[in-house]
């Protein structure tokens, strides 16, 4: 596991939803998996053919109730550069709020 603490993450709306936020900037669909790897596509907006035409997406956050860390077991949701697995509910990694720990404290990472 790496260094980088995953804020929770956020919903992706087709930008034409009537539940994307306003304002918000768009980017397209293809960028997504790189961009939001770990977010929630809204079901309501996006589907299969999201990707394959490119729409203009959107991210919004969620506001989650509060709710106790629980990391999940699926690989999908164990970003290698991630602190720890990502919760099951908000994909985040319940981070305390102090400086990310950029810097590897005990020593080089060995791989
Ligand atoms: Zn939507
Ligand atoms: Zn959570």
């Amino acid at each position: 596991m790496g260094t980088k603490a995953y804020p929770p993450q956020p919903m992706l709306h087709d930008a034409d939803c009537i539940e994307a936020p306003t304002g918000a900037i768009a980017f397209p669909a293809r960028s997504a998996g790189s961009m939001y790897p770990h977010a929630f596509p809204h079901y309501n907006c996006i589907g299969p053919g999201t990707i394959g035409a490119n729409k203009s997406l959107v991210a919004a956050p969620i506001d989650f109730d509060p709710h106790d860390y629980e990391p999940s077991s699926e690989p999908l949701l164990q970003p290698t550069d991630a602190v720890g697995p990502l919760c099951k509910i908000c994909h985040g990694n319940h981070f305390d709020g102090s400086p990310a720990p950029f810097a590897d404290p005990i020593g080089p990472a060995r791989s």
